[in-house]
């Protein structure tokens, strides 16, 4: 399987291997396009049921979590039944540069999910393009969130999120919207007791160049996905786990179809905790500084070098109040000599002899 980072190459190779395994395609029989950088783009049909659904994902270079468990769901001994009356059509990466440099942005420098308006960027449209001749009934839309994420009210991580987003400014609750809802909810509650952590809902603040709301303004049910951290889980491998898991309800619950009552969709969905940015990778409390005892927030700055992801410690604030939890708390009342040891500045990496939190993959 895929690690969390992989070049390009390998994302290539695992998808070469996955088609072999599934006919006789070939890579350029399945490519849809090209990147600013001109690497290839790649569309997988799958299934010939009624029902059409999109998924596309790694929008945004440095998520790949939803792309590994893309993988795990094309090879699931399951598929079949899971395509019964159902279409897929997958675009598993939509920025390859992006993914080989581990950056959010394409090539341009440009956030492809703010760019569903103005179509600045080949990649937009190859997205655009699909979904206008493709026609889906439904819209997965898979992203990566980082591991700052937190419930509004009390100390669990966000270990995965979802969002039916709006199609308008008034966040009209249309048709579409309470379909998206409905696929939520069915993941919240067969998930809800697995996670670590809790599941958490975005924002509904309306953003027409955001691709998920330019799609629900075309009556299209889309739905947000965003694989997050708990614990220590740096490889997301089992919140890929979980992607997988989502993935499968997802479709089984678009199979069963009709909304059924508005208001029960609503009361479910508006009960999924809502986020806040309240986490750190690293809390470490009772330094002794000249001043007092201060609590350090660290976050890990992720960096790709010769093919190795990097998870640099960086201080990012000293008691700040918006940072209350640390996926890791230290307290270094019970490491006295460790004071001694930190070399601290912020926005510059924590450095330590003996407190070991570097990672690398
Ligand atoms: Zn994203």
């Amino acid at each position: 399987m895929l690690s969390r980072y992989f070049s390009y190459q390998q994302f290539e190779d695992a998808l070469k291997a996955i088609l072999k395994t599934m006919g006789q395609k070939s890579l350029s029989d399945i490519e849809i396009g090209k990147s600013v950088k001109d690497r290839s783009i790649y569309g997988i049909k799958l299934g010939t049921g009624k029902i059409k659904i999109l998924i596309w994902s790694q929008m945004h270079g440095n998520e790949s979590s939803t792309t590994r468990a893309l993988f795990k769901f094309i090879k699931s001994d399951d598929l079949d039944s899971l395509l019964r009356n159902i279409s897929l059509y997958i675009i598993p990466v939509l920025n390859p540069d992006g993914t080989e440099n581990w950056t959010r942005l394409n090539a341009n420098n440009v956030d492809l999910n703010r760019d569903a308006i103005d179509l600045t960027q080949p990649e937009s449209r190859i997205l655009r393009s699909v979904f206008d001749h493709f026609n889906p009934d439904y819209c997965l839309n898979l992203h990566g969130q980082r591991s700052i994420f937190g419930s509004l009210d009390g100390d669990q991580p966000a270990q995965i999120s979802f969002l039916a987003p709006a199609g308008d400014l008034e966040k009209t609750i249309s048709q579409a919207r309470l379909k998206s809802m409905q696929v939520i909810n069915a993941i919240h509650g067969q998930l809800k007791n697995k996670v670590n952590g809790v599941i958490g809902r975005y924002s509904d603040d309306f953003n027409i160049n955001c691709v998920g709301d330019y799609m629900t303004s075309k009556h299209v049910p889309t739905v947000l996905f965003e694989a997050g951290h708990s614990g220590d889980d740096y490889s997301r491998d089992r919140v890929t786990d979980l992607m997988y898991e989502s993935l499968k309800i997802a479709i089984n619950t678009i199979k069963k179809g009709a909304v059924i009552d508005k208001y029960d969709i609503l009361d479910v969905y508006n009960s999924i905790p809502r986020m806040n940015k309240s986490y750190v990778d690293i809390l470490i409390k009772n330094y002794q500084s000249i001043s007092g005892l201060k609590t350090l927030g660290v976050q890990y700055h992720e960096q790709v070098k010769e093919g190795v992801l990097y998870f640099v410690p960086v201080l990012i604030g000293i008691n700040r109040e918006d940072v209350l939890y640390g996926h890791r708390e230290i307290d270094l009342n019970d490491f006295l000599d460790y004071n001694n040891d930190l070399i601290l500045e912020e926005n510059l990496e924590i450095r330590s002899k003996s407190l070991d939190i570097g990672i690398f993959y």
